[in-house]
């Protein structure tokens, strides 16, 4: 027999994915990310990062980081209850609520682990956490992190939301509506005025997870809370540093209570060294760039626009996307992988989502835009899913 610690169990489970041909490697990029890389030893147009504004290798956010570690080391040493919070943690975060036009904001190491830290900090045993069937798997995650109970409304759906406000709201001490504010996988924007009435109507908080509206939606990439002009409204809004801002790291903008109390209860900060120098400089730059110029999210735009444009005009199916993100719905699962296949030999790299992360007969590539991008570039992208688009009898 063999041992447990030849970890058969996993061996099995692992043959499983293979069987169903969902196993897969991680490709490998040889240099920074952007508009154009070096993907598993080939040369593509990289349509598949999160990079909105190009900052992930801008030259001003490199000098920022570099001069960061320079002042203040490669890490912090500490989690920032003991010694690792440093000034420029504290000067990130006023930025920060600067930048939100909210009174506070609390950083932490990632988006995932703001999610997972804030929302069981938040709630407690005889609450309800209300949220979209389409949210964040680190939504998901912090929920179960939770002693509250929850419920599921049918996305973004505001009968089926107030449905449950009104089977539920009274049977609980406080409510939290959560949503994504831009969803991630068809580029659609949460309906946040009409959900941020029905949390009034039924005193409800609301908690809006905007990491594909960072930097993209609003005045100069202030998120979904900006774009919508809900300032004030929304209790809890939670923006990414590690997409459209280009580093890393995730935070909570709202009251001056709610910082307070994530400083005490929320576990990653607690529990979880503070982000690194080098991160916390670039950021700093990041935001400073947004505060003086609306050229990045302009730029990103412009050319999110063109390549939606000439993708519609050949006759892709680019779904209901109102965002930068750009969805090619394609359809059977096995034709989507293959199409995706095709584009990265002619030169262009943009990843299949297929079912379970879409449902079922949706099977899309999902095109990710950037301010990075040369109309040339995406031209030529343009002029690569056509041939292939032909070539398998999409179009
Ligand atoms: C990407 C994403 C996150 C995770 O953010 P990271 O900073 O990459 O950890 C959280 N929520 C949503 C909705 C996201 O799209």
């Amino acid at each position: 027999m063999s041992s447990i610690h030849e970890l058969g169990y996993l061996k099995e489970k692992i043959n499983e994915l293979k069987d169903e041909g969902v196993y897969r490697k991680l490709p490998i990029l040889e240099g920074p990310n952007e508009a154009e890389v070096i993907l598993d030893g080939k040369k593509v147009i990289n349509l598949s990062s999160n990079n909105y504004l190009g900052f992930a290798n801008h030259p001003r956010l490199k000098q920022a980081s570099i001069d960061a570690v320079k002042k203040y080391g490669a890490g912090s040493g500490a989690v920032r209850t003991i010694i690792g919070n440093m000034d420029i943690h504290e000067e990130l975060e006023e930025l920060l609520a600067e930048f939100k036009r909210e009174e506070a904001a609390m950083v932490f190491q990632s988006g995932f682990n703001c999610n997972a830290g804030t929302i069981q900090a938040i709630t407690g045993a005889g609450d309800i956490i209300i949220s979209d069937e389409l949210n964040h798997a680190s939504i998901i995650d912090g929920t179960r992190l939770s002693k509250a109970d929850r419920a599921v409304y049918k996305h973004s759906d505001m009968d089926s939301l107030e449905k449950v406000l009104k089977e539920k709201r009274d049977k609980y001490k406080n409510a939290l509506i959560i949503t994504d504010g831009v969803f991630s996988m068809d580029g659609d924007i949460a309906k946040l005025p009409e959900i941020v009435d029905l949390a009034e109507k039924y005193n409800a908080m609301t908690y809006v997870d905007d990491a594909h509206g960072s930097g993209v939606l609003g005045e100069s990439g202030r998120g979904t809370v900006d774009h919508f002009g809900l300032h004030g409204r929304v209790d809890f809004s939670i923006g990414t540093l590690s997409k459209a801002i280009g580093v890393i790291g995730g935070y909570v903008a709202g009251s001056k209570t709610m910082q307070e109390w994530l400083n005490h209860r929320g576990r990653p900060i607690l529990f979880s060294t503070s982000l690194p120098p080098a991160a916390v400089g670039g950021i700093i730059e990041a935001l400073k760039m947004l505060m003086e110029s609306s050229e990045y999210t302009e730029k990103l735009w412009n050319n999110a626009k063109y390549f939606k444009e000439k993708l519609g005009v050949l006759g892709f199916d680019t779904g209901h996307s109102e965002t930068p993100i750009t969805p090619v719905i394609i359809g059977e699962e096995a034709k989507t992988m293959d199409f995706s296949k095709k584009l990265f030999e002619l030169g262009v790299f943009v990843s299949p989502i297929v079912f379970p992360t879409v449902p079922k007969g949706t099977g899309r590539v999902r095109c990710m835009v950037t301010a990075g991008h040369t109309t040339e570039q995406l031209d030529r992208a343009v002029d690569i899913f056509e041939k292939v688009g032909r070539e398998m009898k999409i179009l």
